[in-house]
């Protein structure tokens, strides 16, 4: 698959954006493309389990989203399986010799986010900006072209061993990975790569790992109190607002650890009916982080004391649910300086570096956790995009140079040569 035709996949999964585990259109796309290649693919329940997911997109949203994919050009029975059973896919390559099992997560989901429409935003200057109300704000849809450019160039079978090329909704959100290690997806994989474009890095420069990946935990609170006329009655009002607002305000208070690096975000906060009624009903979503995976458990345990104690405050009852999640990550040496030493080779060294620091969180980590668990190694890594606007924002995008370069030295990685090719 040349560079452009990898570059032209990239457009259309971002015009068409599908945001966590209604990743419907792509995942049809992504089964289809795969078929087309011969290769054999592992799709809806044989691919994830959603019966333990957190907050799984209810059916009427699923089938909202299904109609959607199929309008602009997803398979009719592609998209019913996705919908009804998953997006996640999962292609299987066998090479022609033996070697190890590697896994690939390529991850697959947008974020419920506004484009910016402005001409200076590529995407719209170009006419495949999303203008659903969804966007490819963290270089995915670049991610699902890699997947797929990866299995097509594998498809001579020419390598030691078998590639496994994870295909992962709901990333955003750390709920994917769970869903599909779950499934099985995780079994059996010897030496686990994940890619993420972007990150700051300068466009096509590669690291072959990652420091700094957070844990991190994923809370939603419901609030709920008694409704009143605000000027009548309002000593018979609870206020569910004030309690969130409340829960809010000391969430942020709460200390940092001298120990490791941490991070709070209360990233939404919904409540009330009218100007006029105590508001009975508010809806909170957060999120907890750190470098110290005990740590993060310990300070998400105070998120949770606070949240409690706002609604003890208050006389509201409060609803804690954790929703999603992932771990720290350590890449392991080895796979970080082949990577490293194959992008030198084929770029030059200044366009390689071993480690860079991430600043974020990926539940890869926890595939990469089963697969490091079980004596096999991982890595996380990253091929710069001289992304200018910050990732999760909406002027978001990549040089679409770097995509190609993660192929190649993806290609390159898994054939066990450093120009990808057998000697
Ligand atoms: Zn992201
Ligand atoms: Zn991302």
């Amino acid at each position: 698959m040349d560079p452009d035709e990898i570059i032209r996949l990239r457009r259309d999964f971002h015009r068409h954006a599908e945001p966590a585990f209604l990743e419907i259109r792509t995942s049809s796309i992504v089964v289809a493309r795969l078929r087309g290649l011969g290769i054999e693919v592992r799709r809806g329940a044989e691919a994830m389990r959603t019966d333990g997911v957190a907050r799984y997109p209810d059916a009427a949203t699923r089938e909202r989203m299904r109609g959607r994919a199929v309008e602009s050009g997803a398979d009719p029975d592609l998209a019913a399986c996705a919908a009804g059973e998953g997006t996640a896919v999962i292609a299987e390559i066998a090479g022609d010799r033996p070697g190890p099992t590697w896994g690939v997560r390529c991850d697959m989901d947008a974020l419920p986010l506004t484009e910016a429409t402005d001409e200076d935003h590529r995407p719209t200057a170009l006419g495949f900006a999303c203008q659903d109300g969804f966007m490819h704000a963290c270089g995915h849809d670049g991610h699902t072209a890699i997947g797929i450019a990866l299995a097509a160039r594998l498809s001579d079978h020419d390598f030691p061993g078998r590639v496994r090329i994870l295909f992962q909704p709901a990333e955003e959100g750390g709920r994917g990975a769970a869903a599909m290690i779950a499934a099985g997806a995780a079994d059996g994989i010897d030496r686990f790569v994940a890619v993420h474009l972007g990150l700051g890095l300068p466009s096509g420069l590669v690291a072959g790992g990652c420091e700094g990946l957070l844990a991190t935990h994923k809370l939603r609170a419901v609030y709920r109190g008694e409704a009143a006329h605000a000027s009548g009655t309002p000593e018979r009002g609870r206020n569910a607002l004030v309690g969130a607002a409340s829960a809010l305000l000391n969430v942020m208070a709460l200390p940092r650890y001298a120990a490791a690096d941490t991070r709070l975000n209360v990233g939404t906060l919904h409540g009330g009916d009218n100007v006029n009624i105590v508001p009975s009903y508010a809806e909170m979503t957060l999120e907890a982080r750190s470098t110290d995976a005990d740590i993060c458990d310990a300070l998400t345990a105070r998120v949770e004391g606070v949240l409690r104690g706002a609604a003890a405050m208050h006389d509201l009852t409060v609803e804690i649910e954790r929703t999603g999640g992932s771990t720290t990550m350590t890449c392991d040496r080895q796979l970080v300086d082949a990577i490293a030493a194959i992008a030198a080779e084929k770029y030059g060294d200044g366009r390689a570096v071993a480690l860079r620091p991430l600043g974020g969180s990926d539940d890869a980590s926890l595939f990469a956790r089963e697969v490091q668990g079980a004596g096999g190694l991982a890595t996380y890594m990253l091929v710069g995009g001289g992304n200018r606007a910050p990732h999760h924002h909406p002027s978001f995008d990549i040089d679409e140079a770097s995509i190609p370069v993660a192929v190649d030295v993806l290609e390159a990685l898994l054939r066990g040569t450093p120009n990808g090719r057998t000697q």
